[in-house]
């Protein structure tokens, strides 16, 4: 297979978007996946793995984006009081925010009936992700998780000397746990689930992750990242948490970029040991990446449970709504237990995405199980409906 690096300019000028006639960079990568150590094949896809591929637009379009929906962002959020406690938190922008940080990492040692050693934060939980990649991988060894799957902490160790294990998801779309338990060898040091997993949109079922990681963690430190749990009716049901509270060697990633709307105010979290957090702060500052306005915002948007429920139930009426639409349309999605969702188009991935673009709607393309997909976040009804009437007109 032929592939050529990327270098940084060539990625943003191929992830380009433009929103409002403004050109915004970049549309996909940074959001969601590290820059290095990117590759292109001959066709122009980034390639992740023999059977994981992405598209990309090769010339960015100057077309304004009226739909963005390819970063899985909460198009509600954040929530207003979150919004009032950074307005009302702004003045204090001068302080460093060390007893505000230990009130918010208090607050959610709470929530997760863990103890405050157990929390790491985070600028978004792709901070944690690289860090723990960084500080695992520095001596290299192989990271297992799911193929597809998110990709930052792969890449990142990767990048940082360390391989990838991957192995495909079960034509069920589930994790391969029985594959994934067996690929693990002397120089595992990792094992990466992403559940629900981002790009598929689908879950594992949760007794069965428990028994893995509970059996598998005892051999070699298993990190779980619940970034869309949120969006689970019972989500906490089917959290690994307890694991960690019983001792394993679990890590846990939490974000506030997707049920609470934060994505641009950057608060992230891990629930792991002690020790296992002690690896990452022995040489990284920790969580003081964090601006004093946004931890404000975190703690308003913990309490405020009537603006994620409502995020929860209008992500869901949505959901179903692009699901039928679909359906009616001829296009079988993928069930979703997101905030996006996938189904294959019968069409080449550059093309599609031209064209989406080309009608105001920005998406992710994707190859993989042997088809070609797109992957669309949940926006408002009414960017919904401009996402159907375009993928009407372009795949017909
Ligand atoms: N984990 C998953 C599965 C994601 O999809 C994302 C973002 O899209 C992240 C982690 C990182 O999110 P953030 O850094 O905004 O917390």
């Amino acid at each position: 297979m032929e592939t050529t690096s990327l270098n940084r300019r060539d990625w943003l000028k191929r992830s380009a978007l433009t929103i409002g006639g403004l050109s915004i960079l970049p549309l996909i990568g940074q959001a969601e996946t590290p820059l290095a150590p990117l590759t292109l094949d001959n066709k122009g896809r980034l390639t992740y793995s023999p059977l994981f591929r992405e598209f990309t637009l090769s010339k960015p379009l100057t077309t304004a984006i009226k739909a963005k929906l390819n970063a899985n962002e909460n198009p509600y959020g954040p929530s207003p009081k979150a919004i009032e406690a950074l307005k009302s938190s702004a003045h204090l922008g001068n302080r460093y925010a060390w007893k505000e940080m230990f009130d918010l990492i208090e607050k959610i040692s709470n929530l997760e009936g863990a103890t405050p050693e157990n929390i790491i934060m985070g600028p978004g939980s792709s901070d944690i992700l690289e860090k723990v990649a960084m500080v695992f991988f520095k001596d290299g060894g192989n990271v297992v998780s799911a193929d597809p799957s998110y990709m930052s902490l792969i890449q990142v160790a990767k990048a940082t000397g360390g391989s990838w294990k991957p192995i495909p998801l079960t034509k069920d779309w589930e994790h391969d746990l029985k594959a994934m338990e067996a690929a693990i060898d002397n120089e595992t040091k990792l094992v990466y689930i992403c559940n629900p997993n981002n790009p598929t949109g689908t879950i594992t079922n949760s007794d069965a992750l428990r028994d893995f990681c509970s059996r598998v963690s005892e051999r070699v430190p298993v990190f779980v990242d619940e970034a869309y749990l949120g969006f689970l009716e019972n989500g906490m049901k089917h959290s690994m948490v307890p694991l960690v509270k019983e001792g394993k060697n679990v890590i846990v990633a939490r974000t506030f970029s997707k049920i609470h709307g934060m994505a641009g105010l950057r608060v992230g979290y891990a629930v792991a040991q002690p020790e296992t957090l002690e690896r990452i702060h022995s040489i990284t500052r920790g969580g003081m990446g964090i601006s004093y306005p946004s931890i404000h915002a975190a703690m308003a948007s913990l309490e405020d449970s009537e603006f994620l429920d409502k995020c929860r139930s209008l992500n869901s009426e949505v959901r179903d709504y692009v699901y039928t639409s679909l359906k009616g349309m001829g296009h079988n999605a993928v069930p979703s237990h997101t905030s996006f969702m996938i189904f294959p188009i019968e069409m080449e991935g550059e093309t599609f995405l031209k064209e989406m673009t080309a009608l105001g709607v920005g998406v992710r393309a994707f190859q993989f199980m042997d088809k070609n997909w797109c992957r669309v976040s949940m926006g408002t009804m009414d960017e919904m409906k401009l996402f159907t009437a375009a993928v009407n007109k372009v795949l017909v």
